[in-house]
């Protein structure tokens, strides 16, 4: 068979293997198959050609550009997914394991691409937060913005992952306007490789805005700047390492670290054997420990089950797990795969033997299995093995060790007090799960367990059919989590944007932060467009742009008709005596559902026009109440535009509703879509 030689992309051009390359080893043979590195890669030049080209490229287009073109690429990777699963099974993973990795990946990128469109502004600069009020009138104000790092995002892959575990970061880095550099494991980085070459094949993608490092780093992050960010997954002891390099430290470079943990599944006390909750939790526990042959960052390593009951889990796990079938996984009949190779494999048993020492294996033989369509000396096969501790207090290596494979260690707990302790005991993990059906338990773990774990799944009856799993990290949610796990998030939605962002807190006047912002702040100068502002296209309206109503009195008439027309006779409308024993009215006064509706009534321009829908109203408050006899007017604002495709886009309204006394009667935000 002839080596695949896998390749760098570095500052446009794309580098063969060279001195000091590594070879890679099929995880079902054990024969080389591939080789990888090249000690001459000029990481000064990767960097240069990021920073200039990448992300003055990527800088120039807005969150939604980037947004179409996270689409775009999720799309074409889509189209050529079956080239990744082809060229994947050497890693040792099966089909059902590709498709966490591969239309798990391209499935995130999906998600980001709808956040950016959906969440983030069509624009250079997006806001956090609301406008803080720093003076009395309403002159000097503040207002948190994120703008994109100015360097380049370098991540840093594990092996489990080549697809997923790029595009869940590359995703976010891309949105938020950063070149990457991507640096995925060597032993699983022709996968990778075809990905980025797809990606790169697409022309999708601006000059720079993307290169890969297949093989070592070098030195590359001795000449980071503070502008730029490392991304790292991987173990605990390359984090360590490379978070202690002294330019990272110097220069306080943002490193986020996402590293292996103990994470634990707890079977709530309500869950005896017989109910639906027993029976999903062995199938979760029993999943988790075989999918990706149980090299996953997210997998159950420590199962934390009520006393009485472990003995009924073992049984049960022991007999869902012994009709795992391991071989090839090119067959279809195969469960669990290989892990990635023989060094890994070595590696699980030293571990599980250390686990061994403080708890009995009660399933799992790894001299003795079955391995289908394959050798198992020569491929990097391990069977399922459970472990059970008696002594999980005593016990302290079953808390620390992470064996990276198909294996997990049961252990007992006398309440629930004691099972939140047992799973703090990880000293922090990505996710626990609990799987209970009684909400009070849910409650006690989210209170005792939050600080310790980046994630807290539960599942029950109600949920399970509809559930995503223990294991998986959905790209709406936080993925990281506290100490063990290398205390960095990853993901979150928008959230994880930001990690590719400054957040820079900005004070000034209204138009001040209106101008920035892009987006009119209350207080700022008013635009007098050349028409009623309902008769003018999408692309005609100012920010800024302002229509004054004339004004109406609200009579008694008014009240009563309204009253009786909606059925709403609530007694501060209709009984003055009761109104006035209330503390917020004066007396009988206007609903604030009638003021809305005449308000609509007063700005409204009624002829067919640019005005397709209104589509809701946002932050509505009352803050002072309309009397009979009082009188209303409003004031119609364009405060912010977002294009929401080819046709039309949306139209966010300020309006501001008051009293003949120029006092704040009501305020919101109205939702129109308005055509181009
Ligand atoms: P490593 O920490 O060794 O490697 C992770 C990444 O770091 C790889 O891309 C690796 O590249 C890179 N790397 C290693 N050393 C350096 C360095 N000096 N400079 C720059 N980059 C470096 O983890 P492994 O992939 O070997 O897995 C080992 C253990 O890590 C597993 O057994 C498991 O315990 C844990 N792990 C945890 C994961 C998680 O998601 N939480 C995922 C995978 C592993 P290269 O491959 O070229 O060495």
């Amino acid at each position: 068979m002839s080596l695949l030689e896998i390749s760098s992309f570095a500052a446009g051009q794309w580098v063969a293997p060279g001195a000091g390359a590594r070879n890679i080893a099929s995880a079902i043979t054990g024969e080389v198959m591939a080789t990888a590195g090249n000690d001459a890669l000029d990481v000064q030049a990767m960097l240069d050609h990021a920073r200039t080209a990448g992300g003055a490229n990527l800088r120039r287009l807005t969150f939604h550009d980037r947004a179409r073109m996270l689409k775009a690429l999720a799309g074409h990777l889509n189209q050529h997914k079956q080239a990744l699963y082809d060229l994947s099974f050497d890693t040792g993973a099966t089909q059902s394991d590709h498709m966490i990795d591969i239309d798990g990946g391209i499935g995130t990128m999906f998600v980001f691409a709808s956040k950016g469109r959906r969440e983030m502004p069509d624009g250079h600069v997006y806001l956090d937060g609301e406008v803080e009020q720093l003076s009395r009138n309403g002159t000097f104000l503040g207002q948190h913005i994120c703008t994109p790092l100015r360097g380049v995002a370098v991540h840093i892959n594990a092996f489990n992952f080549p697809v997923w575990g790029m595009l869940e970061k590359l995703a976010p880095t891309l949105l938020a306007g950063v070149p990457a550099i991507v640096k995925p494991a060597t032993n699983s980085c022709y996968v990778t490789e075809l990905a980025v070459k797809l990606m790169l094949g697409s022309g999708i993608l601006p000059e720079g805005a993307l290169q890969l490092v297949s093989g070592g780093l070098g030195d590359m992050l001795d000449h980071l700047t503070m502008q730029d960010v490392v991304s790292f997954t991987g173990s605990a002891n390359t984090a360590l390492k490379l978070r202690a390099n002294p330019v990272v430290l110097e220069n306080s470079i943002r490193f986020v670290a996402e590293q292996d943990s103990l994470n634990a599944s707890i079977l709530g006390p309500d869950a005896a054997p017989g109910t639906p909750e027993f029976d999903l939790f062995v199938k979760e526990v029993s999943r988790e420990m075989t999918t990706k042959a149980g090299q996953k960052c997210t997998a159950i390593r420590r199962i934390i089950a009520p006393q009485a009951q472990v003995d009924a889990v073992i049984e049960a796990l022991s007999g869902r797990l012994a009709k795992t079938k391991i071989g090839d996984p090119r067959l279809e009949t195969t469960r669990m795969g290989a892990l990635v190779s023989n060094s890994q494999k070595r590696d699980v048993l030293e571990k599980a033997k250390v686990i061994g020492q403080e708890a009995e294996r009660v399933f799992g033989n790894p001299d003795s299995f079955n391995v289908e369509g394959a050798d198992a000396e020569k491929g990097a096969f391990v069977p399922p093995m459970l472990f059970h501790c008696a002594d999980p207090d005593k016990a302290s290596r079953v808390h620390d060790t992470e064996a990276f494979g198909p294996v997990s260690t049961i252990m007992g707990y006398r309440d629930l007090g004691h099972a939140i302790d047992l799973a703090n005991r990880g000293q922090g993990s990505l996710v626990a799960s609990v799987i209970t059906h009684d909400p009070a338990v849910a409650r006690e773990v989210a209170i005792g367990a939050g600080a310790y774990h980046g994630r807290l799944y539960f599942n029950n009856r109600d949920s399970m059919k509809e559930s995503t799993g223990h294991g998986s990290p959905l790209p709406h949610m936080v993925h990281g989590g506290p100490g063990r796990a290398g205390g960095g998030e990853e993901m979150g939605g928008v959230r994880g944007v930001k990690h590719y962002m400054q957040r820079t807190a900005i004070q000034g006047s209204p138009d001040i932060l209106s101008a920035i912002g892009e987006k009119w702040v209350p207080g700022g100068s008013e635009i007098k467009g050349p028409a009623h502002p309902f008769t003018r296209k999408f692309g005609e309206l100012s920010i800024g742009e302002t229509l004054h109503t004339a004004p109406r009195t609200v009579t008694l008439e008014d009240i009563e008709t309204f009253a009786h027309f909606t059925g709403d006779t609530f007694y501060a409308h209709m009984d003055d005596e009761a109104a006035k024993r209330n503390p917020f009215f004066p007396g009988r006064v206007a609903h604030g559902y009638l003021l809305l509706s005449f308000a609509a009534g007063m700005f409204v321009q009624p002829d067919e026009g640019p005005v397709l829908a209104n589509t809701g109203l946002d932050s509505l408050r009352f803050m002072k109440p309309i009397s009979a006899g009082e009188s209303i007017k409003v004031r119609l604002t364009v405060k912010k535009k977002t294009p929401r495709n080819e046709e039309y886009g949306e139209v966010r309204w300020h309006v501001n509703l008051t009293n003949q006394d120029d006092e704040i009667a009501a305020e919101y935000e109205l939702l129109t879509m308005n055509a181009f």
